[in-house]
């Protein structure tokens, strides 16, 4: 058997080097003589893994003092709810933009809870693009203002947020954190699921500035209040301890990369190489404008749809994989998070060089 390259979404590739070390010490970790998977939470050992897990990734994204970092058991969407849940006092309202699957997503959960404006809606673009700013609808006095910067179903991302919103902002970063350096002191709270850029599935990071937190109309259940995460740093309840693990090799990954900037330059090389192609050629399309485009997930259509699942089948007998587009737009998606080598891209677009010719 051997490893082919993995374009799926998420749960999505790990960097091959993470994985060899995971497996050497799967069974004897840390010379503890037993597998992390199996070490106690309250563990010194696991404690100084814990710490230099937020250590590192205080380090790639530079995250100022004032910011906690907390590891939260659990989807990212769960954040959909524990955000409003935490932010919005008695009669507050928060301001959504919505541009695609888990922005609408995250609007609606919020809608449950008190009041969400919908700022704009990529509706009457099929969410294949993002609304002009011109038409947005900012709130006076929204406690937040929400976005998905990279919406991962149709690749459509936003490279930066226009300068009009005055209140905190909260963002998914689950398909885009730690793929280029970002300046976290312009966000209220910023939060991740694993499963795309950081490690396996079931863990979400939230890096978030304290003071944001207001009194809350209700009492909180413990495991969706942002305080109980605060006051045991991650550990009330036992976290996800195999995946900071894995997160913790992850980071220290990027770290050995040079750090993001190198990383940005080698995420926006493969993305441009796809990209280019695309656009030059008459067999493939993209179907997200050029300002809109995501460099972490890139949608693409064959325009004789009909050989859609030839090309699916022939990639995969090529060792290129998961590149089906989501059901909701069809087509293609090569998602190329950090863990995807630049030799994975040369290899995809040889191949598609090569299925285009002999047609
Ligand atoms: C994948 C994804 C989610 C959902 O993640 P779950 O852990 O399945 O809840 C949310 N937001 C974005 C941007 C995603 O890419």
């Amino acid at each position: 058997m051997t490893r082919g390259y993995n374009f799926g979404a998420g749960p999505a590739t790990l960097p091959q080097a993470v994985m060899e070390r995971a497996q050497a010490e799967l069974l004897d970790w840390n010379g503890q003589g037993m597998s992390v998977m199996e070490i106690s939470h309250r563990s010194e050992a696991f404690l100084t893994l814990l710490n230099q897990t937020e250590q590192d990734l205080r380090q790639l994204l530079a995250i100022p003092e004032s910011y906690r970092v907390l590891f939260i058991n659990g989807a990212a969407r769960t954040q959909f709810s524990m955000i409003p849940m935490n932010f919005l006092a008695k009669e507050a309202r928060a301001d959504y933009l919505v541009t695609g699957t888990w922005s609408k997503m995250a609007y609606q959960e919020a809608g449950k809870l008190a009041y969400a404006n919908l700022v704009a809606d990529g509706k009457g673009l099929n969410y294949l693009g993002v609304p002009e700013v011109s038409t947005w609808k900012l709130s006076d006095e929204a406690a937040y203002f929400y976005y998905t910067p990279n919406e991962t179903i149709t690749g459509v991302a936003i490279e930066r947020l226009p300068d009009i919103v005055k209140v905190p902002v909260i963002v998914d970063m689950t398909s885009c954190l730690l793929s280029q350096p970002i300046d976290v002191s312009r966000y209220g709270l910023i939060f991740a699921g694993f499963q795309k850029n950081i490690g396996p599935a079931g863990m979400t990071v939230v890096i978030m500035r304290e003071e944001l937190l207001t009194e809350t109309p209700y009492p909180l259940p413990t495991m969706m209040d942002y305080r109980t995460y605060i006051e045991s740093n991650s550990c009330y309840a036992t976290p996800a301890t195999f995946n900071c693990y894995m997160a913790g090799m992850m980071f220290q990954w990027l770290l050995s990369q040079g750090g993001l900037a190198a990383v940005e330059r080698g995420n926006r090389r493969k993305a441009a190489k796809l990209y280019q192609y695309i656009d030059a050629s008459d067999f493939y399309h993209c179907p997200v404008p050029s300002k809109d485009r995501s460099m972490m997930n890139v949608a693409f259509k064959l325009h004789d749809e009909a050989l859609n699942t030839e090309f699916l089948t022939e990639a995969k007998a090529h060792q290129l994989l998961a590149l089906k587009g989501h059901r909701s737009v069809g087509g293609m998606r090569a998602s190329i998070y950090n863990a995807m080598p630049e030799s994975g891209v040369d290899a995809l677009l040889a191949f598609m060089v090569h299925f285009a010719a002999n047609r």
